[in-house]
């Protein structure tokens, strides 16, 4: 008799670990399938990876300019190899704790790959033997893949994926990177740190488009400081690879030899067509369906995280995670405003956003009041020579609450979390201390200033 479980869940990255553990912790009987390794692309060939090597990106930065802060340091250089196994190491120790952990909560692990088969039924093949199980609820957190340009095809030698980049053997001399998003933008970092010559083209007006305009202009001009090139408003057409050093040949017709040519347009949701087909699932282009409980078409299949094309984040596969174990066990939840999950990069200086953006508000028509504060006046950053960037808050006028906060600035994305709680503030922030002196100041003092209250600030004219 095939084994049975009340969860299925296929994909262990954080949308599909998380959910089998609280589904678990639910009482639930649960298995977790995974093709691949335990923790998904976030923690094997995304977030932490990437956070590792920016780190030792970020403190060789640091080191070179001692100088500025009184410090003579000889000299310092990029070990490319220890960076590669300290990043290794990072990765295979959570995969490691992770795999503990949801066997811990009696959580089965099912390596193979899973195929739903029909309602209720699941297929897993596994190194030639297939077995069949059956469950009475199903969760598909399949992830995503990097997509790729018919122009610029993966070669997985020269012109690569966040994945390769993250793994090269040696730095690069030159590296071109193809799209400013927030991947692209973050291996820009790293690599410009290490000393290859990084040049981004980016076919929108600025990088991290997704910002407010803003954003993307200072975070060009810090760019630069690295040595970083960005060309906005410019397409690679093709990519010419038969010579060592690849040739990238941009519309206007100019060309950049680049080592190594990174492709970083985005991210394509991934799901098993065989399941597509068995279920007669819903589809929205290459995104799984799903209602505002992330049920999908098929009663008691759900679906969550970068599967169904939210948010490309691993904290919205978290969010997703909570609601499809509630409704999976019994429950009854919605998913709540996506704009209050966080959005966060990990350049030099970092970008973190929560709530509605400037833009969004002029799109939506709401009459809105922006404060700003910037790092170069605050007595810590200037302290720790971390004054790049500024912090803008966005008040709704008519419910006169805070409704939206971006940032710039040295590690930001440690403060977005209180700008989380700042949300819906009104003048009344004034009251709430904060100490004296931090970063955090330039928080509070940029919501002080959509109300026209900033202490530190000249007054408006
Ligand atoms: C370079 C990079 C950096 C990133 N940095 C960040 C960051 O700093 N912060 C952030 O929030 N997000 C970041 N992301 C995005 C983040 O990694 C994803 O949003 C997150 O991993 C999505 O989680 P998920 O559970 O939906 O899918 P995934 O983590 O992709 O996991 C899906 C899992 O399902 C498995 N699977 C698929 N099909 C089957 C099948 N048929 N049978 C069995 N198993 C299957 C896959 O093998 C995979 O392990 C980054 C991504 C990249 C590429």
């Amino acid at each position: 008799m095939s084994e049975s479980f009340d969860v299925v869940v296929i994909g262990s990255g954080p949308g599909g670990y998380a959910a089998a553990i609280r589904c678990a912790q639910r009482g639930a009987t649960v298995g977790v399938a995974e093709k691949n390794f335990i923790g998904g692309t976030c923690l094997n060939c995304g977030c932490i990876p990437s956070k590792a090597l920016l780190a030792s990106a970020h403190t060789l930065l640091s080191i070179k300019h001692a100088a500025l802060m009184g410090v003579d340091v000889a000299s310092a250089s990029a070990n490319w190899a220890k960076m590669q196994a300290r990043k290794d190491a990072i990765v295979a120790g959570f995969r490691k704790g992770l795999t503990g952990l949801i066997q811990s909560h009696k959580v089965k692990i099912l390596p193979g790959r899973a195929v739903i088969t029909a309602p209720g039924t699941i297929k897993i093949e596994a190194e030639g033997s297939t077995t069949q199980i059956q469950a009475g609820k199903i969760i598909l957190a399949t992830g995503s893949e990097p997509i790729e340009l018919p122009a610029l095809p993966f070669d997985g030698r020269t012109v690569i994926s966040s994945k390769e980049a993250l793994g090269l053997d040696n730095i690069p001399k030159s590296m071109v990177i193809v799209g400013g998003g927030v991947i692209g933008c973050e291996m820009a970092c790293v690599y410009a740190a290490v000393g290859a010559k990084v040049t981004i083209v980016e076919a929108l007006s600025r990088l991290i488009p997704m910002e407010d305009e803003w954003v993307g202009r200072l975070i060009e001009r810090e760019f630069k400081k690295l040595g970083i090139d960005s060309l906005t408003s410019q397409k690679v057409t093709s990519v010419d690879t038969a010579t060592e050093t690849a040739k990238v040949i941009l519309e206007s017709g100019q060309t950049i030899e680049a080592e190594k040519v990174l492709v970083s347009v985005g991210r394509r949701p991934v799901v098993d067509k065989e399941t597509v087909g068995a279920l007669n699932l819903g589809m929205s282009d290459s995104a799984i369906s799903v209602n505002d409980k992330l049920e999908t078409n098929v009663t008691g299949v759900y679906a969550i995280g970068d599967a169904i094309g939210t948010t490309f984040l691993a904290h919205g596969a978290f969010a997703e995670a909570e609601i499809t174990a509630v409704n999976a066990t019994g429950g009854d939840e919605k998913i709540a405003d996506y704009s209050l999950i966080p959005r966060a990069v990990y350049t030099f200086p970092e970008i973190a956003s929560i709530g509605k953006t400037e833009q969004a508000c002029k799109n939506e028509g709401l009459d809105v009041s922006v404060g700003k504060s910037f790092f170069k006046a605050n007595g810590r950053s200037v302290a720790h020579n971390e004054t790049a960037g500024q912090i803008s808050a966005v008040r709704d006028n008519a419910t006169n609450r805070i409704i939206g906060v971006t940032m710039v600035g040295s590690m930001v994305t440690e403060l977005i979390g209180a700008a989380r709680l700042l949300l819906g503030s009104t003048e009344k922030i004034t009251e709430v201390s904060f100490p004296h002196p931090t970063v955090s100041e330039v928080l509070k003092e940029a919501a002080e200033d959509a109300f026209g209250l900033s202490l530190h600030n000249p007054p408006k004219v």
